[in-house]
């Protein structure tokens, strides 16, 4: 028996799913942890070997886990290379104050965030322009499309591409879709169809990596973010905002924090149309929660 590679996609009780690219296998992990003390996490890439390929689904057994490039705890997975931040134009409207606090989370565990924009069929191009623009230099990409319309996704498909992305977002903005849209063709080519249609709402899911074409992966996290901060002191809040960059030696103190400092130059460019009004309003909306919440506790 020779040893295949593969990625866990799924774990359930006891058994890990084992897709290779072609087929999933049903494997257990059976001596990896007594003998390395390693527990597979969903993500991780895999040296299995086939132990029943007669059975549906084959089965077969993990025998070693390859080096992680990442792992998280909230969702529990491995190997993950971005944030897929979905937010819909409208119904609901966005909250970018929660939207601000879901890039600042991304940025926490090192991973980039992209930002999509759904819905793009509810609004006018003027809408879509202006909301994008409030992100236009925060650092990472922004996407705007209809998940209900394929055709608007080429620009998505490109950038999950060869990759593992969790989808996070409020409820509501359309992550059902957008992975009914993006990852269906290929579930039923897998047979997962059921699975598929199984989706319920309000269902405790588990943590699952979703085919959305050649080894791209979805993992669908309505959890991703609390609606607190953690682990940010006021102070260093600034850091999240990129955009600030290129004004922060130029503020009078040299520790401003720019809130209401005389001559903060962060204030200047905004006032000046070079910062976003929208913004800097939620870095400071964002740090008094943050310093209130420290003289609270
Ligand atoms: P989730 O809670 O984030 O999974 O959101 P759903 O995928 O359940 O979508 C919520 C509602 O938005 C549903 O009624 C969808 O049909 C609708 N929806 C999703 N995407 C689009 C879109 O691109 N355009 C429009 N107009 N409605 C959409
Ligand atoms: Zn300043």
């Amino acid at each position: 028996m020779t040893g295949r590679h593969g990625r866990i996609i799924k774990s359930l009780a006891g058994f890990y799913e084992v897709f290779d690219g072609q087929e999933i296998y049903r494997c257990r992990a059976r001596g990896l942890f007594r003998a390395q003390g390693k527990k597979p996490l969903v993500g991780d890439r895999v040296v299995f070997e086939i132990t029943d390929s007669v059975s549906i689904p084959k089965e077969g057994n993990v025998t070693d886990l390859l080096e992680r490039k990442n792992e998280l705890n909230r969702p529990d997975a491995a190997n993950i290379d971005q944030v897929l931040v979905l937010f819909a134009f409208r119904d609901p409207s966005p909250s970018l104050n929660m939207l601000d606090r879901f890039l600042i989370h991304a940025a926490q565990l090192s991973l980039p965030a992209v930002l999509c924009f759904n819905k793009a069929d509810l609004v006018s191009r003027e809408e879509r322009e202006k909301l994008a623009g409030i992100y236009r230099d925060s650092g990472c990409p922004v996407l705007c499309f209809s998940a209900k319309d394929a055709s608007s996704l080429a620009g998505f498909l490109e950038i999950i591409h060869g990759k593992t992305s969790i989808l996070t977002g409020p409820s509501g903005v359309g992550k059902s879709t957008l992975i009914n849209t993006v990852c269906g063709q290929t579930r039923m080519e897998t047979g997962e169809l059921s699975r598929k249609i199984s989706r319920g709402r309000n269902t405790t899911r588990h943590t699952e990596l979703l085919t959305a074409g050649e080894d791209s992966y979805l993992i669908d996290t309505p959890g991703f973010t609390s609606l607190y901060l953690e682990g940010i002191e006021a102070g260093d809040l600034k850091a999240y905002y990129p955009e600030f960059g290129p004004y922060l030696d130029k503020c009078r103190f040299s520790g401003c924090l720019h809130d209401r400092e005389p001559d903060c130059a962060v204030r200047t460019a905004v006032e000046e149309g070079l910062i976003s009004v929208e913004r800097y309003e939620n870095y400071r909306m964002l740090y008094h929660d943050l310093k209130d919440r420290k003289r609270i506790y």
